[in-house]
């Protein structure tokens, strides 16, 4: 097994360690590009803020955190022996169960011996002269690639919201995106949360079961649908098991890259009394499914509705009180067209003596004090508060680091209007930079790992062939980028997406420009024109054989 005992360099003064790649991140993606990185014979090293492996699932430990994609095929593919050996024991597996799968994969493959844990990287610049990334790290140590594999997630920066006295409060602040590594006791307490988003859906059952008292603070009621998770059925295990790479192909023949069942009709095409059976049948499943029963439901918004309606009668049946059931039923976007939430008696919560739901839409916090939360003409005294407050999604990450690209440009910058890709996977002026999971390509919209799979072996191949060909450097064009970025925009015009004040189009950060950021047009036809790009010679890339400020010279003489 080759490690990064990398050569070292001198860069301005500085010893730097140099390799062929350089990667941030450890989550899934971070860990498979070092993977497959190092089976190329290429040396590599990844570097993480976190102390250990994981990524997501080592920084989102709040009570009732785990997958809505089901653990059979929330989990790895590449390697047919890890698929059959791991056991999952439910249905939906639980963030320490994820977590320890991360840990099991990172000790089988040995990849931890090349992971400098406990670092964050700070900036990264790309030096034009030897087409190399100096990355540079908060401990002051620096990295010269020729590669450099931004895998810093999607949902990795966790967003405060700017509260007025929100550092004054005298109690514990949570931010379910950074949860304590210690038990987190709050029985007898009187608990505030704020955000019922994905995390807040799953964390307020688990906080209302603790606490003395619990505040639910809501600016925007979700769509949920029951997960029905259970414990892991052996037969439903063992026939994944018996025919786990056909059921993964397919899987990855559907949009979301998840193996469900698919309805292929309109909504509106069968009679009304047959659409509820439908919708019967798939809410008492459970799961993320839901939306999934029929073709045009994120696309037609008459279809949508008798979905969205469906579930709304779903919520006044299971709350039983009618005015916070009222306050708690969606009904200012389309079914989907935010994350659809799956939870564990959510609504029933609300039936709970010791829950207040708290409608900051008529009563918005006014201030937090050293005591609580004043919000409307209320005071709510509270000992901790948990913020469900999401995240910075698909650029945030990326844009607490300072990346440089050719000629000074830097990623920031380029970005100021809404984050410009080609497939997601690059940016044109930042050769040898890649992203997996990048805005422009579908990521969030689906199961996840299938599509850092795609991305991590698209851009392993795209390294196997610029070291093929000789080539220096390779970088997306403007034209390509920005005939891609027009076409992921078209695509979600075309749909229900765009009719939410989601964090699809940032819109939950302040100042953040609001532009539709995933491709909507599913996984088999983005990875289709991916493999097209590649296969035709990297079509929409430049690729050099010398570095480009050498390019540059030559053109200009
Ligand atoms: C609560 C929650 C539940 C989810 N459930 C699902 C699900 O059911 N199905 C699904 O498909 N997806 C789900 N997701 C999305 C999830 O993020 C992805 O599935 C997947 O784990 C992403 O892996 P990743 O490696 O791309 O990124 P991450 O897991 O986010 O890892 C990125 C890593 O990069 C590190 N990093 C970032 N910036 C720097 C820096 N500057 N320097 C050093 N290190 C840095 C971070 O510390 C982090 O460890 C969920 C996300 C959350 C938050």
């Amino acid at each position: 097994m080759q490690h990064t005992d990398v050569l070292d360099g001198r860069v301005d003064g500085e010893v730097a360690r140099s390799c062929d790649v350089v990667i941030v991140g450890a989550g899934f993606a971070g860990m498979y590009m070092l993977y497959l990185a190092r089976n190329m014979g290429l040396t590599a090293v990844v570097i993480e803020s976190a102390s250990g492996v994981g990524g997501t699932w080592f920084w989102n430990r709040y009570p009732g955190a785990r997958c809505d994609v089901e653990s059979m095929q929330y989990s790895y593919s590449f390697s047919e022996e890890l698929q059959q050996e791991w056991h999952w024991t439910e249905r939906y597996a639980s963030q320490p169960e994820i977590l320890a799968y991360a840990n099991y994969v990172a000790k089988k493959f040995d990849l931890l011996p090349d992971i400098k844990f406990n670092t964050r990287v700070t900036r990264a610049a790309f030096q034009e002269e030897e087409s190399r990334w100096l990355v540079s790290t908060d401990q002051g140590t620096q990295y010269q690639a020729k590669w450099c594999v931004m895998a810093t997630g999607c949902l990795s920066a966790a967003q405060t919201p700017k509260i007025p006295g929100l550092d004054t409060f005298d109690g514990r602040i949570y931010h379910t995106g950074n949860w304590p590594h210690e038990a987190v006791s709050l029985s007898g307490k009187k608990v505030g949360v704020l955000g019922t988003g994905s995390s807040g859906i799953q964390v307020i059952p688990e906080l209302a079961a603790q606490a003395k008292h619990l505040y639910v603070f809501q600016r925007t009621p979700n769509f949920s649908i029951p997960a029905r998770n259970k414990p892991m059925d052996a037969e439903y295990e063992n026939s994944w098991k018996r025919s786990y790479s056909e059921r993964r192909e397919k899987a990855r023949s559907m949009p979301a890259g998840i193996l469900c069942d698919l309805g292929d009709k309109s909504a509106l095409a069968v009679p009304a009394e047959e659409r509820v059976q439908e919708y019967q049948r798939r809410w008492a499943a459970g799961g993320t499914g839901f939306t999934a029963a029929f073709a045009d439901l994120l696309k037609n918004a008459e279809s949508n509705r008798t979905a969205a309606e469906f579930v709304r009668e779903r919520i006044r049946e299971v709350v039983k009180d009618p005015s916070v059931a009222e306050l708690l039923t969606p009904v200012d976007h389309p079914i989907g067209a935010k994350r659809i939430c799956a939870d564990t008696r959510y609504f029933e919560t609300f039936n709970r003596e010791n829950v207040t739901l708290v409608d900051l839409r008529t009563n918005p916090i006014s201030e937090v004090t050293p005591e609580g939360v004043a919000a409307g003409s209320d005071f709510y005294e509270l000992d901790c508060l948990v913020l469900a407050t999401g995240f910075d999604a698909m650029t945030g990450a990326l844009s607490k680091i300072d990346i440089v690209g050719r000629q000074g440009l830097t990623l920031k910058e380029k970005w100021r209007d809404g984050p410009n890709t080609f497939l997601g996977l690059m940016s044109a002026g930042f050769p040898n930079l890649f992203i997996v999971t990048g805005p422009g390509s579908p990521s969030v919209l689906t199961n996840v790992i299938v599509a850092i799979e795609d991305n991590v072996q698209w851009i392993a191949r795209c390294i196997a062939h610029l070291i093929e060909v000789d080539g220096r450097y390779i970088e997306a064009t403007q034209s390509a980028e920005e005939q891609w970025m027009e076409q992921v925009r078209k695509v979600a015009e075309g749909t229900l997406y765009t009719q939410a004040k989601s964090w699809y189009l940032g819109v939950n950060i302040p100042g953040k420009p609001a532009v539709f950021m995933p491709y909507v047009g599913g996984l088999p036809t983005y990875q289709q024109i991916c493999d097209e790009v590649a296969v035709d010679g990297y079509r929409g890339f430049s690729i050099g054989t010398q570095s480009p400020c050498v390019e540059r010279r030559q053109v200009n003489a």
